[in-house]
């Protein structure tokens, strides 16, 4: 039987079990709306609390601090659009070449009302560097946001770094860290960060909901208008089951952070040594300092798309770049701002690994990409 192999945990995870329990008393029995003022309510009421204080907990913020959303693309619109119009002193916005399209088209709709929108180029290693940052920024910078890590290739940015440069300029930090949070250590009060983007489906919790994290006395307007749920800054009643499954999982998640990234480590060095020796023509993207389990491949002349359903009529998972890209057919903007070579380019695909992948899977991936060259 074709053996199913998952390989695109960047995409998407897997839900954990445990959260899928936790979630299932909130959709069938305890229904009620946690703004209500009866006893039906104090249940979902009280585990919107529990979560919002083990979120917090597990980034070291206030729960407070802590902003329930749709997910990654809602929490970084509002980060970008709700800070954008409140100095009228300051307008621009510095983001960097490598974003997610949640931030450069948040970006682009500034940009269309008439703010000045710099993207910072990157390294060949896809890093933002502060002596880029140095040279945009000035006292007319509002906001700058750069992501945590790379969905594409994986990389971490130097964040504190840059923040510390932001904020000595007088301008807020924002970073989409939704391919960082539950799988790398995040202290938002060591960082400096003023937000903070997450999205539950990327750390084995429910898809569609996440979390904007918002530093104490940060100025943004409100996202949504209406009831006066999440502080009265984000209107609609709250997915309390999704809520409770997103703390769950992160919590999870960030108990077992070293453990899973030893496991990562060892899976991805055992991929591309076996793929080296097999003698093949590829290059890896990305920094050294990445995601766990995040491993951008390029082959030689090759065609990535190709590859991708070659490995999927094998059973296997994989992203020729980001999964949001799916229409687009170009060389992804990511590869292009690393200034990667285009006869690699063309054949890019990306694996992540996601803690429930096992060796025996690595082998698999090996067999099969070694079958697909040799026909050629
Ligand atoms: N930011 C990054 C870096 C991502 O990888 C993604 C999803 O792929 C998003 C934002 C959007 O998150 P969501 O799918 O929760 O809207």
């Amino acid at each position: 039987m074709k053996q199913f192999i998952y390989a695109d945990n960047a995409a998407t995870t897997k839900l954990d079990i445990d959260a899928f329990e936790a979630m299932k008393p909130f959709l069938l029995d305890e229904y009620g709306n946690a703004s209500q003022p009866y006893s039906f309510a104090r249940k979902p009421k009280q585990a919107l609390k529990e979560a919002r204080a083990i979120i917090a907990q597990c980034i070291n913020a206030e729960p407070e601090e802590i902003y329930f959303t749709s997910g990654g693309t809602e929490s970084d619109n509002w980060a970008i659009k709700g800070v954008a119009f409140t100095d009228p002193e300051k307008h621009a916005i510095i983001t960097s070449q490598i974003e997610h399209h949640a931030v450069l088209r948040a970006c682009e709709d500034i940009e269309k009302l008439g703010h000045p929108v710099v993207y910072l180029p990157v390294t060949k290693e896809g890093i933002v560097t502060t002596e880029s940052l140095n040279s945009m920024i000035t006292t007319s910078t509002l906001l700058v946001s750069v992501m945590y890590a790379n969905n594409e290739i994986g990389t971490i940015e130097p964040i504190k770094e840059l923040c510390e440069i932001a904020h000595r300029n007088g301008a807020l930090f924002h970073t989409d860290s939704v391919q960082a949070v539950g799988h790398v250590h995040i202290d938002v009060k060591a960082l400096g960060v003023d937000m903070l983007s997450a999205s539950a489906h990327k750390f084995n919790g429910p898809k569609g909901i996440g979390f904007l994290y918002i530093k104490k006395g940060t100025p943004i307007t409100s996202y949504a208008s209406g009831g006066a749920q999440e502080f009265d800054m984000r209107a609609g009643t709250e997915n309390v089951a999704s809520i409770v499954g997103m703390a769950v999982a992160l919590k999870k998640n960030c108990e077992a952070i070293n453990e899973n990234a030893k496991h990562l480590n060892m899976l991805e060095a055992t991929l591309i040594d076996r793929l080296s020796a097999a003698g093949l023509d590829f290059v890896r993207n990305g920094s050294s300092k990445h995601i766990p389990g995040n491993i951008s491949l390029s082959f030689k002349n090759r065609d990535g798309e190709v590859l991708l359903h070659r490995l999927d009529l094998m059973g296997i998972c994989v992203s020729t770049g980001a999964a949001c890209d799916t229409v687009n057919t170009k060389t992804s903007h990511v590869l292009n701002a690393i200034g990667l070579n285009q006869e690699y380019a063309q054949g890019t695909i990306r694996f992540s690994l996601g803690k429930n992948n096992v060796i025996d899977e690595i082998n698999h991936i090996i067999t099969a990409l070694k079958s697909i060259f040799a026909k050629r």
